[in-house]
């Protein structure tokens, strides 16, 4: 297929005139074809449009056809094939293998959600009888069910160009959700973007449904996203990026004279505790894993552990020292942008020019474009508390170790974070009991907490939560990936005392959608 630099605006290819702008190839330092068109507040306003038009006969479609949508896009991302893989790894530096894998998790979360559309419990179908005899007062008829919020603006990340991209977690939700989406085009993947744009459109007219289900901006600069945040016709955001982008989202979203939700997910430094019995039994094993998955991906994940505390003890040099030299092994590699990499290599300079803070190791020079070089600090727990910058996310393949002189110190850390994606507890049965005491406080602070594994690599599934307290997100209720993704794009409606000729199929009384439903306080399919 061909990339052709344009939007897509519902059903058409449009040119934006607003400007241009390039993909860029980080590996060779140089800007690639085509040139793209940048759109305008009148080219977000038709997409806008567009799909507040689509929303309602979009999401009062069948589900059989909204989850026939959801396996079309699945289907039509795969025929991309090759094309699709090396465009994505021109564009990104990341490995052709990894872009792989991310196409079959993008796919896979299509199809999770697409069967999550056909089962329903999602609606949360709920119904309370009548009691017209009740005293002193009758009950009405009570009927509850989730509709969609309407038409969601969805900002994909950088470091995931196809799984938290156009057609990622957010997407692939709010359209199960039954809400239209418009996309802003990241960046760093225009080319990508395009792609799976037009993979995601053919879909959208394979099934029949209204062309404003779907449309992705392409935008020199911020104005374009400010303007979709900003639209009336917007109902919810899904970001994934830097905190200072979120954040933005979020003042506009609140700003509005109908202020409206983002979902941004932000920073986070993933908290990784090497509790006494684990570091004495397998610290030096602990201390190589762990360098492998801080350097995992030129360290472009949002749940890199960046931040490491442990004990002062026998063991803990003998941690600290492994890693080192495990890290320094680490060739310095190409990160996804110029502008990431330049972010990379400043945080790192300011974090080595910290006072209280000892760089213990680098890793060596390669010679790549846009490099970030691994690089591991150390320091204890009085300075960690007294420098709060210290807790700011480096986007890259560095770490902080944390020393810390006795549990209280150590319980003292883990109250002092910042919320987080995940927390990680490695330990043996000897430390559960200084778990227990931890435990709490880590699940006030974090979305995921992980024994004995490593947080970077997050499994789409039922149970999975991807979110966390400020700053890891700007709403800590919901996750971004997993299947109760769905819920950010849903808001409860009661139907109180409604014929039965007027009810949704999901609240009628023959349950003709055989969903799970709360029948008078009994959960079943009746
Ligand atoms: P970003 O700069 O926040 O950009 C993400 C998206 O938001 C882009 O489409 C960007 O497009 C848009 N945007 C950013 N600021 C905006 C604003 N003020 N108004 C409107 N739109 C805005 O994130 P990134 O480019 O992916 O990476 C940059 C940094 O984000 C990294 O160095 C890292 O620190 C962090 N990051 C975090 C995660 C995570 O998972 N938590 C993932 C990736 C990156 P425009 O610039 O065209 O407006």
């Amino acid at each position: 297929m061909q990339i052709t630099g344009e939007m897509l605006i519902g059903a058409s290819a449009v040119r934006g005139t607003e400007g241009t702008l390039r993909a860029f190839d980080p590996v060779h330092n140089a800007e690639i074809e085509p040139v793209f068109g940048a759109g305008s507040a009148a080219d977000v306003d038709r997409a806008c449009e567009l799909a507040a038009l689509a929303f309602d006969p979009y999401r009062g479609a069948p589900l059989e056809t909204r989850a026939r949508f959801l396996e079309a896009i699945a289907s039509n991302i795969v025929a991309l094939g090759d094309e699709l893989i090396e465009r994505a790894h021109i564009e990104t530096a990341l490995p052709k293998a990894r872009i792989e894998g991310e196409r079959g998790r993008t796919v896979g979360q299509l199809k999770l959600f697409a069967s999550l559309v056909r089962e329903g419990r999602w609606l949360t179908a709920t119904i309370d009888s009548a009691m017209p005899d009740r005293k002193p007062l009758p009950r009405s008829d009570l009927r509850l069910r989730k509709i969609p919020v309407g038409p969601v603006a969805v900002f994909g990340a950088s470091n995931f160009p196809l799984a938290f991209s156009v057609a990622g977690g957010d997407t692939a939700s709010a359209l199960a959700a039954g809400c239209p989406v418009v996309v802003k085009a990241h960046p760093a993947h225009l080319g990508t973007s395009e792609l799976v744009g037009r993979a995601i459109q053919k879909a959208v007219a394979e099934t029949g449904l209204p062309e404003g289900v779907f449309s992705l901006i392409v935008g020199a600069g911020n104005a374009v996203g400010e303007a979709l945040v900003a639209h009336p016709a917007i109902r919810s955001v899904g970001f994934t990026g830097s905190r200072r982008g979120g954040l933005a989202l979020v003042d506009i979203a609140s700003k509005r004279r109908e202020p409206i939700p983002v979902f941004a997910e932000m920073s986070s430094v993933n908290p990784f505790f090497v509790l006494p019995g684990a570091l004495a039994k397998r610290g030096a094993a602990i201390a190589s894993a762990f360098v492998d998955s801080v350097t995992l991906g030129v360290g472009q994940f949002c749940t890199n552990p960046g931040l490491v505390i442990v004990l002062e003890g026998p063991h803990t040099q003998t941690f600290v020292d492994t890693a080192a030299q495990a890290l320094a092994k680490k060739e310095a590699q190409t990160m996804l942008s110029p502008g990431i990499a330049s972010a990379y290599q400043a945080a790192v300079a300011r974090r080595s020019d910290t006072s209280g803070v000892q760089s213990v190791a680098q890793g060596t020079q390669s010679g790549a474009a846009c490099p970030a070089m691994p690089a591991l600090f150390l320091t204890d727990a009085v300075q960690f508390l007294a420098k709060a910058e210290l807790e700011d996310e480096i986007f890259g393949p560095a770490s902080l170790i944390v020393t810390c002189r006795d549990v209280d110190e150590m319980i003292k850390v883990a109250g002092y974070l910042e919320g987080q994606l995940t927390a990680t507890l490695q330990l043996e049965p000897d430390d559960y009991a200084l778990a227990r005491k931890l435990l709490p406080t880590l699940e006030r602070k974090a979305g995921r907490i992980l024994a004995n594994g490593f947080p970077t690599g997050v499994e789409v599934s039922h149970a999975m939560v991807h979110g966390g307290p400020f700053p890891a997100t700007s709403d800590a209720r919901a996750t971004s990936v997993g299947a109760t993704a769905i819920d950010r794009f849903l808001r409860p409606v009661c139907y109180q005392d409604l014929p039965a000729e007027l009810l949704p199929e999901a609240l009628r009384d023959d349950n003709p959608l055989k969903l799970w439903r709360l029948f008078d306080g009994e959960l079943g399919k009746h």
